[in-house]
């Protein structure tokens, strides 16, 4: 054997409902598929008919049919000196946990074509000793030499951190199936400490689903006066059913909590085509999600800081994939939680990250793919406390991972509307009108209903930045969609529009008109006094910008000038367009001669 695979250390995230095995390989960290392209191991063990040991996905789907002869969530019992019986066996929780080491240890090794023999393991930052060697053990048991156990939000941190660096606190949110912690960190370097932790082992995703499935029973009841609840088969498909509907609401505003043939009914089949939406369905969760801010600020206590110390907030599990859930945390901590890296794996990815570091291997960034820009389209709402027409409605958010698909429910306005018009921008900017209008189209021949008729806005956009914009009418089905090739490109562009405006600021030249790419395929959009206007504004900002970083590189008393231009820059923003010129050209003659 070579000298590099004995090096090899993995990195695994021992979940109480998934688990993830990962690996450095040449810079890049690598989450080992299972099967096909699902990276995800759910952890759960079984006995089959013919009682072969079953690990993930097959275990799993018997339990509905054999709880007997499966064993889930075993993460809960490890560190108790305790047996759970599988089949005709008892075992103690860490040969369970083992089981699942070693499938995964399996996968990874021929995946990689060579013997893994070293892992890092993570386990929750409140595990105690107990707990933590318990799980070294199970690692043990599978035949695997455990080099390190770390904490899970630490993990997190180090697939996050890979892409920054300086020291910052960050506040580490896990909201998996079956758990849910809540950690502040302190990052520096390769170095994270944990400084608190808080939260409820028996919180998560699947209370969510739960709610999904009441939801059905209190219908079948009303609707067929069927009680459901005692057939335990028909639970396991409701269960099912939920969770699908679930998660197809991260990304739609309605979802239909479907099964075919659920249950005979006076010996007629009854199959369940239940429609819920977004809004009633974050009504139901509202208390978990309270609950789980309540934690927040427990933890923060713990740390002995306040909201304003936490620089970042990083979701992890598969549970922060619902919106509602990054939504809450904006609004009470005041900043938009990151989620660029899969929160399904970035505790493994952290672990392989750990493991490459104790192996002394290189590692790159963690390499995703995101939008870097904001798209969605305008509203009536309110900005600034008023009522305003063209609120920015974002769809889908800067840093999300692409391919991505998100959708939206709007309502016409007036009774018997009969057409709408969308309109789509990219930006980040409250005020849609000053984001870049990237597409417009009509839908027309909407039913003849009063106000409130929900038109389904989806947006869609892949790996090469074409972005696909559908409307439709949900009554009736009626559609229209327009694909905008190259909308990340498209705002390259605008970039280089922008950055030929500052530029041309700095001197004080005339602005020339702007190159017609832009202006022509938005219709309607001409360069009237309030387009100028506009591009004054963004003009203002840059400028500003540009400013605050070149404050960095001067001296005290420079900087104090450069601080009061760029205040007397962001006063007159909210005022006319001459006194805003007028306090531009003072910024821009300032930061030329400190340039000079
Ligand atoms: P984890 O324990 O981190 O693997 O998270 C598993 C939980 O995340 C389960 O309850 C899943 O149903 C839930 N989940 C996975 N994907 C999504 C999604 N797109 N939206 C909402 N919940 C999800």
């Amino acid at each position: 054997m070579s000298e590099t695979t004995v090096e090899t250390i993995v990195g695994i995230d021992l979940g109480t409902t998934n688990s993830e095995i990962a690996v450095v390989r040449a810079g890049r960290v690598e989450v080992i598929p299972v099967s096909g392209t699902v990276r995800i191991l759910p952890s759960v063990v079984g006995v089959g008919n013919d009682g072969a040991l079953l690990v993930g996905d097959a275990a799993r789907n018997q339990y509905a049919v054999h709880p007997e002869r499966t064993v889930r969530s075993i993460k809960r019992r490890m560190g108790e000196d305790t047996r759970v019986a599988l089949s005709d066996k008892e075992y103690a929780p860490q040969e369970i946990s083992a089981m699942i080491l070693r499938r995964l240890k399996d996968l990874a090794q021929a995946h990689l074509g060579h013997d893994v023999k070293k892992a890092v393991i993570t386990v929750p930052a409140f595990f105690s000793d107990a707990q933590r060697q318990a799980t070294r053990e199970a690692g043990e048991i599978a035949g695997l030499e455990v080099v390190r156990i770390i904490n899970e939000p630490t993990a997190a941190a180090l697939a996050y951190e890979s892409r920054h660096q300086g020291a910052r606190k960050a506040l580490v949110y896990d909201l998996g199936g079956g758990t849910f912690d809540v950690s502040v960190v302190n990052l520096e370097g390769d170095v994270v400490e944990v400084l608190a932790s808080h939260g409820n082992n028996h919180l998560g995703g699947d209370d969510f689903d739960r709610k999904l499935v009441d939801f059905a029973l209190a219908h079948l009841k009303e609707a067929h006066g069927i009680e459901a609840s005692n057939s335990p088969a028909v639970m396991a498909r409701l269960q099912r059913a939920a969770e699908a509907a679930k998660i197809a609401l991260s990304d739609r505003p309605f979802a239909t909590l479907t099964e075919e043939y659920l249950l005979e009914h006076d010996g007629v089949p009854l199959h369940l085509a239940l429609e819920v939406s977004r809004e009633q369905y974050e009504a139901m969760i509202e208390p978990y999600i309270a609950e789980t801010l309540d934690a927040v600020h427990v933890a923060l206590s713990g740390a002995g800081l306040a909201v304003a110390d936490i620089d970042e907030i990083l979701l992890v599990g598969g549970a922060t994939r619902t919106p509602l859930v990054a939504r809450r945390l904006e609004e009470e901590l005041g900043q938009q939680p990151r989620a660029e890296v899969d929160p399904d794996l970035c505790v493994a990815m952290g672990a392989a990250i750990q493991a490459a570091l104790i192996a002394g291997t290189q590692t790159r960034t963690v390499l995703v793919d995101v939008t870097p820009y904001t798209f969605g389209t305008s509203a009536l709402g309110e900005l600034n406390g008023e009522s305003y027409e063209h609120c920015f409605v974002p769809l889908i958010r800067k840093n999300t991972p692409i391919p991505v698909s998100k959708s939206d429910v709007f309502f016409t306005v007036f009774d018997g509307q009969h057409t709408v018009e969308v309109n789509v921008y990219q930006g980040e900017e409250p005020d849609a009108l000053d984001n870049i209008a990237i597409g417009r189209f009509t839908v027309e021949g909407l039913s003849k209903v009063p106000a409130g008729n929900p038109i389904v806005l989806g947006l869609s956009l892949d790996v090469n930045g074409i972005l696909e914009v559908t409307a439709r009418e949900k009554k009736s089905g009626l559609e229209r969609s327009i694909t905008i090739g190259n909308a990340i490109a498209r705002f390259e562009q605008d970039k280089l529009d922008e950055a030929r405006s500052r530029v041309q600021a700095l001197f004080g030249a005339q602005q020339e008109s702007a190159p017609a790419s832009l202006a022509d395929e938005v219709p309607g959009d001409g360069d009237g006094p309030a387009v100028s206007a506009r591009r004054l504004a963004v003009e203002g900002r840059a400028l500003v910008e540009k400013a605050e970083r070149a404050l960095e590189k001067v001296g005290t008393q420079d900087a104090e000038d450069l601080v009061d231009a760029v205040e007397d820059v962001k006063d007159a923003l909210a005022g006319d367009e001459a006194a805003l010129k007028a306090a531009m050209d003072t910024l821009a003659d300032l930061l030329y001669y400190l340039e000079a």
